[in-house]
Order: C-alpha cells, then sequence, then structure tokens
C-alpha cells in the first residue's frame, strides 16, 4: 500500500531554501509560506504533529553581507547563517502564527542525533514542543557546526529527525517532484517513478550531483536521506514543492515519489538496544511494573524496587523481575544516582528528591525492548 500524508501520525516536512527564499530580492516568499502554513495548520487540526525542517538562513542573508560567489567559505556561510536564521525564524514564526501555531526555533548540529545523551535531549525538547502543540522549526545551527560536524544539507537533518522521532512520513518538498530514471531537465526519456520499493544500486544511481546555486543538496542528497529515513521505518516522499499549498497538493495525490518503508524498518532500533550495547547496569522492577511493562508502558520510577551498576542518561540498562530473571533492555533516563534516588517515588516528588523535574520515565517504551 502506497504510504500517505493523510494517513500520518506525526510528519517531518523538509523545506529548501529555494523555496523559502525569492532568488530576486532575496527575502522570504511570504505568500507561498502562508500557503504552506495554512496547508500545516489543516494537517495539525486533524491531530498530526507537524515538524518543519527549513533551510534558507544563509541564502536569506548572503547578499546582505555581501557574500555573492556561487560557493562561500565555511566561515562565511556561519556568519550568514547567524544573521539570516533571525529572519528565517521571523518568517515562519509570523507565518504560522497567523493560523494560529505557535512555532518554536531549533538548531541541531549532527551531535544532537549522533550522541546518545544529546539525542535523548533534543528528542525530549522536541516531544514537549509537540505536545504542547508547537510546531518545530528545525534548522543545522550552522553557525557553530565546522564542516566536520556539519550534516551540511538539510535532506539528511531532516530524515535523521524523522527517524529520531519515530515519524511515519518524512516530506521533501522539492524543486522536482520526484525521482526520475535520469534528469528529466536534459533527457526527454526520463521516467518518473512513483514509487520506490528499495534503495537498491540502480535507483541510488539516479541520484546526480547537486546544482549550483542555493541549496547543498539535489537528488543525492535526497537518495541519502531516503536511505537514513526508509531504515528507520519512516516513509518519504520528494513532492513538488513550487506550487501554492504543496502539502495538500500532496494530500489530493499529487504526483510524487514514495520511498517504503525497509519492512524491518521500525525494529531496527530496537534491535540495536537489544543487542549492540552491553548494559551498564540494571534496574530490578516490582510485578506491577513488569505487568505494565507487558502492556507496552514505560517504566516509571515508582516500579522500581532497586538499582544496580554505574549508568549515565542514555545508557542500555537491564530490566530485572525481583526473582532476578532478566525482562528487558533499555536506554536510561536517569543516571543511576538519580534512579536511585527516585525509585519506588512518583513524579510529583520528584522535584524535592532531586532538585529538579525530570521525565516521568525512566526508561520511556520507545527505548525499551522485553525479551
Ligand atoms: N542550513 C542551511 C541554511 O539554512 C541550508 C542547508 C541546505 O541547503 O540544505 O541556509
Amino acid at each position: 500500500m502506497t504510504p500517505s500524508l493523510a494517513g500520518a501520525k506525526r510528519v517531518v516536512v523538509k523545506i529548501g531554501s529555494a523555496l523559502i527564499v525569492d532568488s530576486a530580492t532575496a527575502a522570504p516568499r511570504e505568500a507561498w509560506l502562508a500557503g504552506v502554513a495554512e496547508d500545516i495548520a489543516a494537517i495539525v487540526k486533524r491531530g498530526v504533529e507537524v515538524m518543519v525542517v527549513s533551510s534558507g538562513a544563509i541564502a536569506l542573508a548572503r547578499r546582505q553581507l555581501g557574500f555573492l560567489g556561487a560557493k562561500l567559505k565555511l566561515e562565511e556561510k556561519q556568519a550568514a547563517a547567524a544573521v539570516g536564521q533571525i529572519r528565517l525564524a521571523q518568517a515562519w514564526s509570523e507565518a504560522l502564527g497567523a493560523v494560529g501555531i505557535t512555532a518554536a526555533q531549533m538548531l541541531l548540529t549532527l551531535d544532537d542525533t549522533e550522541d546518545r545523551r544529546r539525542y535523548l535531549n533534543a528528542r525530549a525538547t522536541l516531544a514537549t514542543l509537540l505536545g504542547l502543540g508547537c510546531v518545530p522549526v528545525i534548522n543545522e545551527n550552522d553557525s557553530v557546526a565546522t564542516n566536520e560536524i556539519r550534516f551540511g544539507d538539510n535532506d539528511r537533518l531532516a530524515a535523521r529527525v524523522a527517524a529520531m522521532m519515530q515519524a511515519e512520513v518524512l516530506v521533501l518538498l522539492s524543486d522536482i517532484d520526484g525521482l526520475y530514471t535520469a534528469d528529466p531537465r536534459r533527457n526527454a526519456l526520463a521516467a518518473h517513478l512513483p514509487v520506490v520499493e528499495a534503495l537498491t544500486p540502480e535507483i541510488m544511481a539516479m541520484g546526480g550531483e547537486p546544482p549550483v546555486g542555493f541549496s547543498s543538496g539535489g537528488m543525492k542528497t535526497k537518495l541519502i536521506a531516503a536511505e537514513i529515513a526508509t531504515q528507520a521505518g519512516v516513509a518519504m516522499a520528494i513532492a513538488l514543492g513550487h506550487r501554492d499549498h504543496p502539502l495538500a497538493a500532496l494530500e489530493s495525490a499529487g504526483k510524487c515519489t514514495w520511498f517504503l518503508p525497509a519492512p524491518e524498518g521500525r525494529s531496527a532500533r530496537k534491535n540495536w538496544i537489544a543487542g549492540h550495547l552491553a548494559a551498564a547496569g540494571a534496574v530490578v522492577v516490582d510485578a506491577g511494573a513488569v505487568r505494565a511493562l507487558k502492556k507496552g508502558s514505560s517504566l516509571l520510577p515508582a516500579g522500581i524496587k532497586a538499582v544496580s551498576g554505574v549508568f549515565e542518561r542514555g545508557d542500555a540498562v537491564d530490566i530485572l523481575a525481583v526473582d532476578g530473571a532478566r525482562i528487558g533492555r533499555g536506554l536510561a533516563a536517569y543516571s543511576s544516582g538519580d534512579a536511585a534516588l527516585i525509585a519506588g517515588h512518583r513524579s510529583e516528588d520528584f522535584e524535592g528528591l532531586l532538585g529538579w523535574r525530570g521525565r516521568d520515565e525512566v526508561i520511556h517504551r520507545d527505548d525499551l525492548v522485553l525479551f
């Protein structure tokens, strides 16, 4: 079955610089953005959580700063991003505000999606924002990212965000309505592919080099993004952004390419938790907690009888029943010291015990595997 935007509960939409920024004036394309914001509002109204990954910071400021060459140096990009990001965030805040949605800016670097502790932090913040009904508008933190730690393109950043947040669908709004067997601007025989079931070497070879100009992407980075997304169980669409109301158009079965999630995709992360990490410690849980876990709940501190070993937030820990049986494994949201302090307590006591209010779960169900 072809995935659809209509069937998803959590969606990431990536929007490139060429869509957001008017090439003649180097200003945000406000009318187009207003249409996208209306589309987002219609989706949010149905109870769907939407995150936006928006490029455009560098493109908005390069002319203002006199950076006119086709290729900017890293320090020029960093400076342009610092200036342009303010305008970009403002444009989003105004466009979403006009449809009654609170926009929230999140700037991420590669480390925020790779390093487990920072990953948990970024994910928790995004989840909180979504819970509050905000639409996070995410970009790379270009001003502090050096070449070694840069994504460099927002296609990959968007795919990492979609994987991190376990979105069902990632939409890359592009200047092209999908993947073609060859570049349709140069080859009249190029055929459009409505669905890509697997990213075979033939498919991967269809991504040429990125065009010179505003964006760092091109089909190549979109296919790499497709690899990241589909492996994590996320369906991805490449759809035409150069039209009014591009998301509404996609929903009414507009032309696009869907990349289907890998069949074993959603469990890949859980396999990684279960199989590839040495547990740094363990938590012993009572019978009530065992029952709750088996029903799919997160592990709350109230059900924890004891904590052993030394672990940090983000480390893998074993979950043991009172008789010592190993029933599961997960990534701890608290260090061993903090987990021991809140063990047996309810969330309203955390602040008194820890001096700060952390998350309610010691292991979130998304980070937990039962054996
Ligand atoms: N983060 C860059 C910006 O906002 C864009 C990266 C990309 O083109 O994908 O300007």
